[in-house]
């Protein structure tokens, strides 16, 4: 049973521990102890970070886990393995583990709030490196003003500096347990530890916590949406982590804005009118694109080959399939009689003016039919894939719509 330091005193960043078992798997060292300040991953808050010395080596802890034996688990920068027996010294990585309890703390308060103005009870928590998550069953559709109005609140209480309790009990009293915000899990074993806040919170956790709630310094809900249908998902952050999430926000912020050709503020305005703007060119390129569909059929019906009552016009192109299908309906309705058959890179389209009486897809499937491929359609309109250049796909596509017209 290694002594869980951490809950004693959370303020504890340095002291002396014996080694009672050592592993070693790969480049990852494991260490058991007698005593520790590291917490162990649990509970939502991850695993503590830092040191462990001896005399002759050096070992950066990165994860620690465990109820009753707590593991150390790292790499060995430096020096010889340790021994059962011999006394290290352990330090913790405290930036870490500090803004760990003010993010922890602060999620007691948010939780405390949403329970007491909407009766919201909080089912997950987590915390990660640059935020935490929430899921809250608040019934209804969520808003900013209602998230703004807890937010409000929770840091009412942080800037209060309320002092955060904690108490030990082998049994719980029975009239403590009816104020616990979430009710006690029967997997939890004694000793309990019930966390509070005068007049705010009391709630079983076996977490590490900040003493005083100005420590927390600001909680800030940076996002929220629905997880489940009874689910909401908050995600927040408090502490020097708010301060850094907040500026990289703003940092966001201010270089959209300075890539913007107006850079005043606001950003969401400038956005608006970036927006009109392409929706003008949109359109003018539509415009544009029209007119030059509209001339290149000019210039190809002039060069038509006449085949009976109709002008039948070639036409071998780059264009992807999407742009020359456009065009080629396009083409077909300006120009009465006209035929197009149109080969691409991949792909052939026939398509014909509604006066024109000789079927698009049957003239598809004869081509098909003499060269290979697939492909189909309607009267007016056929595409498919042919297996030939496209010039021989137009030379063999002009045989049979000469023989389907009798010529
Ligand atoms: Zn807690």
């Amino acid at each position: 049973m290694t002594e869980r330091l951490f809950y004693s005193n959370p303020y504890l960043r340095e002291i002396d521990a014996t080694v009672e078992s050592v592993e070693v798997e790969g480049s990852k060292i494991r260490l058991l102890l007698d005593r520790t300040l590291f917490y162990p991953e649990g509970g939502g808050q991850p695993s503590d970070r830092g040191m462990i010395e001896g005399d002759g080596f050096r070992i950066r802890v990165e994860r620690v886990y465990g109820k009753d034996e707590i593991w150390h688990e790292g790499k060995k920068l430096e020096g010889r393995l340790p021994e059962p027996g011999e006394s290290v010294r352990l330090l913790l990585n405290w930036e870490w583990r500090y803004e760990n309890m003010k993010n922890h703390t602060g999620q007691h308060i948010l939780s405390a709030v949403f329970k007491e103005l909407y009766n919201a009870g909080t089912t997950g928590f987590q915390i990660f490196e640059s935020y935490n998550k929430i899921e809250v069953d608040y019934p209804g559709e969520l808003d900013w003003d209602t998230i703004l109005e807890v937010e409000r609140r929770a840091n009412e209480v942080v800037w209060k500096g309320l002092p955060v309790r904690v108490n030990v009990y082998e049994e719980l009293p029975a009239d403590l347990r009816h104020k616990l915000r979430k009710e006690l899990s029967d997997k939890v074993k004694p000793p309990i530890r019930v966390v509070s806040i005068p007049g705010v919170d009391i709630t079983p956790c076996g977490g590490t916590h900040v003493g005083n709630t100005r420590e927390i310094g600001i909680i800030k809900v940076l996002n929220f949406y629905r997880k489940s249908r009874k689910l909401w998902r908050i995600e927040f952050v408090c502490g020097n982590r708010a301060l850094k999430r907040l500026n990289e926000i703003l940092e966001d912020y201010w270089s959209a804005l300075d890539g913007m050709p107006n850079k005043n503020p606001p950003l969401v305005e400038r956005v608006r009118e970036l927006r009109g703007e392409i929706e003008g060119l949109e359109g003018e390129i539509d415009h544009l694109r029209r007119e030059l569909w509209h001339w290149k059929g000019c210039a190809l019906i002039d060069k038509a080959e006449e085949m009976g009552d109709y002008n039948v016009v070639a036409l071998v192109e780059k264009w992807d399939m999407k742009d020359a299908q456009a065009f080629a309906i396009n083409f077909v309705k300006e120009n009465p009689g006209a035929m197009l058959l149109l080969a691409g890179e991949g792909y052939v389209i026939f398509a014909r003016n509604e006066e024109v009486d000789v079927s698009m897809r049957e003239l598809l499937k004869e081509v098909i039919k003499e060269l290979g491929g697939k492909g189909g359609g309607t009267d007016n309109l056929a595409r498919g894939k042919v297996e030939a250049e496209p010039e021989d796909v137009i030379e063999v596509a002009k045989d049979a719509l000469r023989r389907a017209m009798g010529i």
